[in-house]
C-alpha cells in the first residue's frame, strides 16, 4: 500500500526529505509539500542573496523532484491555521516539519525596540520581496548603518547596503528595495563582531567577495587581527577566509564612497536616539577561554539602522512541543519529535550549515522512519486533505498555479535581471486563477 507524507515547508529542507523519500520508496510513496505561500523554495527564494543566482539554481532540483509522480505542491495553505498537525496526523502515516527558522533571534538590549532596529529576517526578506516584508520601513537616510553579527548573513547584508544600484539590478532583488537603495545616504557600514577575526563563522567566498565590490571598500583595524602564525593552527578553509581579512587591513584606503568597517571585539550594549536609532552602543571585548568578556570600555558607532544579524529561530507550531531555549523543535538528531511526527532543516537542528548541509538532514529523516517500520495505514491521503481544506474555504496553489506566477516575473523583470518578485500574496493567487 502506498505510503502517504506531508511535508510541512517548501524550502530545501523540505525538498530534500522529499527526494530521499522518492528514492527510498519510489512509486511507493505519494507525497504532499505544503506551505504557507502560494510559492515554493523557501530559503532559496527569501533568504539566499540575490546576487548569488548561482545558488539558487538548486531549485531546478526541487522543481524535478516536484514534478516527479506521485509528488505535489500545496501552496498558500498554512498549518496550524487552514489544518492542524493533528489533522494531518490523522491523514497521513508521517509528518514532517521543515518549516525553517523564519524569526529573528531578538538583541535583547536597552533600545532595541527603537525604529531603525530591525532583524535579518525582516531586512533580508525585504530585499527578497517575502511578502511579510515588502512594507518594512528601512531607514537608509543616515550615513551610518550597524550590522550585529559576524556570520555570513551579516555579510550579506553589508554587501546589499554597499552594492551600487547597477550591481544591484541584475540580481533578482525586489523593486521596492532596488529604489530605496537608490536613495540611500548609507557611506558607513559597520560589521560588528562580539569576538576576533579568527571566531568570525564568515565563509572565504563570502568574506572575499567585499574586497570586490564597485564602490565599497573594507576596512580592519590590522591591531583586531592575531599574529599571522597563530593562523597555522586554523583549518584550512577558516585560514583563507583570515587571509582574505588581513588583505583588508593592509589595503591602502581608497577613493571609493562607501566604506565596509570590520568592529571585531564589540559587544552591542544599548541602541540610542531621539525617537529612532541614531547610534549603537558597543562595548570593547576581550577573549577568554573563547569567550567575548566586556572590558567596560564603550563606544558609539553613529547609525540610523541597525541589523541584528546574530541566528534565527523556529516558529510554534499549536499542538507541537518546542524547546524554548533551543528556538526550535525538541527531538532526536535523527529529526525524531514523537510518534511519526518528524522535523528536518532548520527546525530539527537550528540555523547552521549552508543550503547542502539540508540534504544529509533530509535522508537521515527517512532513514528514521524506515527504523521506526513506518507502514501504510492506508487512504488516499490527498483528496482527504483536499477535501479538508475546501471545508474550510482554503484556496491551495498547485505546482502548476506556481508555475504561473513564476512565468509572470520572469516576464517582468528588468533588463538583465531574472525576474522580477511578486510581493503580494493576493496578485499572486489572482495570476493562478
Ligand atoms: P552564524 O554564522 O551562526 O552567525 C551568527 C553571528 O551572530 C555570530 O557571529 C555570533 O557570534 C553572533 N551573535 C549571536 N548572538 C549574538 C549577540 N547576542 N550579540 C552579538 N553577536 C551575536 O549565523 P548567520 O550569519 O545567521 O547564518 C546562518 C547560517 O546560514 C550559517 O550557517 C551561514 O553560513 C549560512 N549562510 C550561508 C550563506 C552562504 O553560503 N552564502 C549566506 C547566508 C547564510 P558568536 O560566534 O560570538 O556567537
Amino acid at each position: 500500500m502506498t505510503l502517504n507524507i506531508a511535508i510541512i515547508g517548501a524550502g530545501p529542507a523540505g525538498y530534500y526529505t522529499a527526494e530521499a523519500a522518492l528514492k527510498h520508496w519510489g512509486g511507493g510513496a505519494r507525497i504532499d509539500i505544503i506551505d504557507r505561500l502560494p510559492t515554493p523554495y523557501g530559503l532559496i527564494r527569501a533568504g539566499v542573496a540575490p546576487d548569488h543566482q548561482s545558488i539558487k539554481a538548486v531549485t531546478r532540483r526541487y522543481e524535478a523532484t516536484n514534478l516527479g509522480a506521485g509528488v505535489r505542491f500545496v501552496g498558500n495553505v498554512m498549518v496550524g491555521r487552514d489544518v492542524s498537525v493533528d489533522e494531518l496526523l490523522g491523514i497521513y502515516d508521517a509528518v514532517v516539519l521543515s518549516v525553517g527558522a523564519p524569526h529573528d533571534k531578538p538583541i535583547g538590549i536597552p533600545g532595541d525596540d527603537l525604529p531603525g532596529v530591525i532583524g535579518s529576517a525582516a531586512f533580508v526578506g525585504w530585499y527578497n520581496g517575502h511578502p511579510d516584508f515588502a512594507d518594512l520601513q528601512v531607514p537608509l537616510d543616515h550615513h551610518g548603518a550597524a550590522i550585529i553579527g559576524n556570520g555570513n548573513v551579516a555579510i550579506d547584508c553589508a554587501r546589499v547596503l554597499a552594492k551600487t544600484t547597477a550591481e544591484l539590478a541584475v540580481s533578482d532583488i525586489a523593486q521596492h528595495a532596488l529604489h530605496a537603495l537608490e536613495r540611500s545616504a548609507v557611506r558607513d557600514i559597520h560589521i560588528v563582531g562580539r569576538r576576533g577575526p579568527h571566531q568570525a563563522s564568515f565563509t572565504t567566498k563570502e568574506a572575499g567577495e567585499l574586497g570586490h565590490l564597485e564602490r565599497a571598500q573594507p576596512l580592519l583595524k590590522s591591531g583586531d587581527l592575531p599574529p599571522v602564525e597563530a593562523d597555522a593552527a586554523l583549518e584550512p578553509g577558516h585560514r583563507k577566509m583570515v587571509t582574505h581579512l588581513r588583505g583588508f587591513a593592509e589595503q591602502p584606503r581608497s577613493d571609493k564612497p562607501v566604506t565596509i568597517h570590520f568592529e571585531f571585539f564589540r559587544r552591542p550594549v544599548a541602541v540610542e536616539g531621539a525617537g529612532r536609532a541614531q547610534r549603537l552602543i558597543v562595548e570593547t571585548t576581550r577573549l577568554e577561554d573563547g569567550r567575548a568578556v566586556g572590558t567596560g570600555e564603550l563606544h558609539a558607532i553613529p547609525c540610523g539602522l541597525v541589523i541584528a544579524c546574530i541566528g534565527y529561530r523556529t516558529a510554534q507550531i499549536p499542538g507541537v512541543p518546542y524547546a524554548d531555549a533551543l528556538g526550535r523543535f525538541p527531538g532526536d538528531d535523527a529529526g525524531r519529535i514523537a510518534n511519526r511526527l518528524y522535523a528536518s532543516g532548520w527546525a530539527r537542528r537550528g540555523p547552521s550549515g549552508t543550503i547542502g548541509t539540508n540534504r544529509p538532514d533530509g535522508f537521515g529523516v527517512v532513514e528514521a522512519m524506515v527504523a521506526d517500520g513506518l507502514v501504510s495505514r492506508g487512504g488516499d491521503a490527498p483528496a482527504a486533505l483536499d477535501a479538508l481544506l475546501a471545508s474550510r474555504g482554503a484556496a491551495p496553489v498547485s505546482f502548476a498555479g506556481w508555475q504561473r506566477i513564476d512565468a509572470a516575473e520572469v516576464a517582468r523583470a528588468r533588463a538583465g535581471a531574472p525576474r522580477e518578485k511578486i510581493v503580494s500574496v493576493s496578485e499572486m493567487l489572482g495570476l493562478v486563477g
